[in-house]
């Protein structure tokens, strides 16, 4: 399962920002465009935080909604899929401006 390895990773990354004390809460973003589904994540939080500076803590997730620029007619709309024709014009080619995210915002440590 894709969301195994970046929870996997998630944990490790904020085990290094933990530098041994002990984490309470994890604030994680993640955006609707990065395709990553938060309940599968939260379900692999439990597993991989077992046994780490993690276990117990508090997992917050922040949904980030996706944002397409459009390069014909220069305006941003609210996406849910790259793929899809610019709402305003028609035109296809949106580039995104926010939705991709996936990253550690908040830690709270003991
Ligand atoms: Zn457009």
């Amino acid at each position: 399962m894709h969301e195994m390895s970046i929870t996997q990773s998630v944990v490790d990354i904020c085990e290094g920002h933990a530098a041994g004390r002990k984490v309470t809460e994890v604030v994680l973003l993640i955006g609707e465009l990065s395709g990553v589904v938060p309940e599968s994540v939260e379900f692999c939080f439990e597993a991989c935080s077992k046994g780490t500076l993690l276990e117990g803590a508090r997992l917050k997730l922040e949904l980030v909604p996706g944002v397409g620029s459009c390069p014909a007619c220069q305006g941003e709309f609210p996406i849910s899929t790259l793929y899809q024709p610019c709402p305003g014009c028609g035109a296809f080619g949106l580039s995104v401006v926010a939705g991709e995210e996936l990253r550690v915002k908040e830690l709270e440590l003991e």
